[in-house]
């Protein structure tokens, strides 16, 4: 093929032909460029030709180049012919090939939902940390001095029989699961009492987490569930500042016209005690058949009273010169009856199903 001479016009034909068939039949952008490098390249047969009109007579150059002239014309002319056609035909695939169909059933996958408890109890704590309150958290395995002895549990007290707590192997290690969260109300009163006595700053305190007692789960109960708790400790608290306390937090639950009651009750750790109940925010009150509260206007909501002088004692805090209230309620309860949800179980079993009517889908 070196051979070829630029003055061989038939020879620069058949070279051309050559060219163009090659070009013809590629069907890629691939095989186009290779059609291209054998026939354009440095060692096609018409660049080699191209190159020997340099060692021409010059009465032959003229005839030489315009033959080359009119090959490389019409070779890049059918290249470029050919490369637009591919590029369209290749633009012209992918469209089709990747094709979106916006209008498909797309395949939803589930992503979780925020559990009601967590949220409800997250709500709970704003509304103390809007007032100035602190969140206070402490273990849930916990010393059953911190759980009974600082909260003013007698020895004897039947909370502490092995049928309804759970306690720690080997017994002597005085370790139990608490059974509620005023123990976290005794670690918190022992962190901050010398900034109460030194500085003469409040204890205030919501103290939310897992409790636990050794009750089989059914639709009223469940051995592991969540309560919260408050405590303020201060010079002069009263009765009036514990109800105070507790009505702008059921206002902030159940909305502006929530009010609570208190009636008389007993607790270990609290003197006076009460029970706390909610005027029902569903009938307020007035309906005999009303399921929220089962006709008596009152939802029972927590228990509450002014701190034991035991329990400041416990502390660390001299019952003489502050006075404390404390209160707490389960908040399954009152998930339960804000949002009538009517079996335990569906709060423990973790079908997202049921934390996804919350809206707090994730
Ligand atoms: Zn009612």
């Amino acid at each position: 093929m070196t051979d070829l001479s630029p003055l061989d016009a038939a020879g620069v034909d058949a070279a051309i032909d050559d060219a163009l068939a090659a070009i013809a039949a590629a069907t890629t952008l691939d095989e186009l460029k290779e059609a291209r490098l054998a026939h354009t390249g440095d060692k096609a047969p018409l660049s080699l030709a191209n190159r020997q009109i340099g060692g021409l007579e010059p009465a032959d150059k003229a005839t030489a180049g315009k033959n080359m002239g009119k090959a490389r014309a019409r070779v890049n002319e059918a290249i470029a012919g050919r490369q637009a056609q591919l590029e369209a035909e290749r633009d012209a695939r992918v469209l089709v090939e990747e094709t979106v169909d916006v209008t498909l059933p797309v395949s939803r996958e589930l992503k979780g939902a925020r559990h009601p408890l967590e949220t409800m109890q997250e709500r709970m704590c704003d509304t103390f940390v809007a007032m100035g309150w602190e969140v206070a958290e402490g273990p849930e395995m916990e010393a059953e001095w911190f759980n009974f002895d600082a909260l003013n549990f007698d020895p004897d007290h039947p909370a502490r029989e092995m049928q309804d707590t759970f306690f720690i192997d080997p017994p002597e290690a005085g370790l139990l699961l608490r059974t509620h969260t005023s123990p976290v109300q005794v670690r918190a009163a022992l962190e901050r009492r010398d900034a109460l006595e030194n500085e003469g700053r409040g204890i205030y305190v919501v103290c939310p987490g897992k409790t636990f007692r050794t009750d089989e789960l059914d639709a009223t109960h469940t051995p592991v569930f969540h309560q919260i708790e408050g405590l303020a400790v201060d010079k002069g608290l009263t009765m009036a500042h514990l109800k105070g306390t507790l009505d702008a937090f059921a206002r902030s639950l159940f909305g502006p016209d929530a009010v609570t009651r208190l009636r008389p009750s007993f607790f270990p750790f609290t003197e006076p005690s009460a029970e706390m109940d909610l005027r029902c925010f569903v009938c307020d009150g007035g309906d005999p058949a009303c399921r929220t509260c089962s006709g008596t206007g009152w939802i029972e909501w927590g228990g509450c009273g002014m701190t034991h002088p035991n329990v400041l004692r416990a502390a660390g805090i001299d019952p003489e010169k502050y006075t404390a209230f404390a209160f707490g309620m389960g908040i399954e309860r009152t998930l339960m009856f804000r949002h009538g949800v009517k079996d335990m179980r569906d709060m423990v079993e973790g079908d997202v199903h049921f934390s996804q009517q919350f809206g707090m889908e994730i």
